[in-house]
């Protein structure tokens, strides 16, 4: 195919695809879908090697959010029958990543529900950080506290935090449809906030909501342009008791070419499956590797995941290696601009760029302050149904969290 033949040269060169470029790889049909996975793949590889980046979450604080985030279980009228608690202390939420470090996450991604943190609630955080890096200073941590206030980013960066998440989860233009109580604008604040204080910016999106193809490209380009250096790429998990619970739009094959694109459009850039991976690619998650390098081990915010020995085994077998402490994640001159924003000494890079060395290294959710879309899914512009777009519900992979972090029971990692 021509239009892989283009795209592949440019994702090994770095470049991104056109927009039309973008688009037509969401249009293709099912009986493209390997010949799209092994070229996006190549570029995988050429940036990345087959290196797998493990991040594990830390729900600080679960539910009972003032936010109308309609994709989210944790949002104000919620009837989802979520964990709710409030901050752990420094000390159990360092127990709990401790777990996913050892289970063979390298960054740990502490998230709590709310529109955003009070000056207290980053003192909080900035005691959790010491905890945490007093048992591991090589653990990366990112942080994920809703909307940032001034300075506040200034300050998560003095505490130790390497990376800041904050989704903008679909396009500005159709961001008004999925939430009401902030804006796609503050979103984009939030990110820059971030960057500008030197953390190392961690944004992605939701698939699933509803959203049209040119929604998804309009907001993978912006990630783009907004030097994301961490896209988490999540699939609504369509929570019982929230708004979009009957939006179940996505199957394996339009998850793999919704990864894809990303990737050509981010040829250089961590590309992560986040939450839903379990839900929506099922037994096609091994091929969702050839595409991300970087997934969650274990459970999300308030969902659960398949077990982190599955997660181990999966990429074991597929052929991927877990990517080391010591080793880099970015390419090296992604990672060295990281490191000119972030003023990090040795930062996360992969030596020679294509693939296998160095490394340092941004949250996505699954489900909570991270991932979430507008019309026409599964349907081409055109109106006609593309192959396999529509999914069937699969209510009975929900699984809400019910052990890990806010609970008595061990976590999953
Ligand atoms: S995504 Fe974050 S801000 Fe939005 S409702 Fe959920 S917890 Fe609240």
């Amino acid at each position: 195919m021509d239009l892989l033949d283009t795209l592949t040269a440019k994702g090994l060169r770095g470049e991104t695809p056109t927009r039309e470029e973008a688009l037509a790889v969401l249009a293709t049909t099912d009986d493209e879908l390997l010949d799209v996975v092994a070229a996006a793949g190549r570029v995988r590889r050429r940036w990345f090697g087959r290196r797998v980046k493990l991040n594990y979450l830390v729900n600080l604080k679960s539910g009972l959010c003032p936010e109308d985030c309609s994709y989210c279980s944790q949002r104000l009228g919620s009837k989802a029958e979520i964990l709710k608690y409030t901050w752990l202390k420094p000390g159990e939420a360092a127990e709990a990543a401790k777990a996913g470090v050892s289970g063979g996450a390298k960054r740990v991604c502490l998230v709590a529900s709310g529109r955003g943190p009070t000056d207290r609630d980053i003192d909080r955080v900035t005691d959790t950080v010491a905890a945490i890096k007093d048992a591991d200073p090589a653990v990366e941590v990112c942080a994920c506290l809703g909307l940032l206030s001034d300075n506040q980013a200034e300050r998560l960066k003095a505490a130790g935090v390497d990376a800041y998440n904050h989704n903008l989860n679909t396009s500005e233009g159709t961001y008004g449809d999925i939430a009401t109580t902030h804006t796609y604008a503050d979103r984009v604040d939030t990110v820059q906030k971030a960057h500008g204080a030197g953390l190392s910016a961690c944004s992605g999106l939701i698939a699933g909501m509803g959203e049209s193809d040119d929604d998804l490209v309009d907001v993978v380009f912006a990630l783009r342009e907004l030097g994301s250096d961490s896209v988490p790429v999540n699939f609504l998990i369509p929570f019982e008791g929230t708004p979009l619970a009957k939006e179940w739009n996505l199957t394996p094959q339009r998850c793999l070419r919704i990864l894809a694109m990303v990737r050509f459009v981010n040829p250089d850039t961590e590309v992560r499956i986040a939450g839903g991976r379990e839900v929506h690619l099922r037994t096609m998650q091994p091929l969702g590797l050839h595409l991300a390098n970087s997934i969650f081990l274990g459970d999300y915010l308030t969902s659960e995941g398949q077990a982190g020995q599955a997660d181990l085994d999966m990429i074991r077998d597929a052929g991927f290696e877990v990517e080391g402490m010591g080793e880099g994640t970015l390419p090296r001159h992604r990672a060295d601009v990281v490191a000119g924003a972030t003023g990090a000494a040795g930062a996360t890079h992969a030596a020679g760029g294509c693939g296998t060395a160095p490394a340092a290294g941004g949250c996505g959710t699954g489900g909570g302050c991270g991932p979430c879309g507008g019309h026409a899914h599964g349907a081409a512009d055109d109106g006609t149904e593309t192959a396999g777009a529509t999914d069937e519900a699969r209510t009975d992979l929900v699984r809400v969290r019910r052990r890990g972090a806010g609970t008595e029971l061990a976590p999953n990692a």
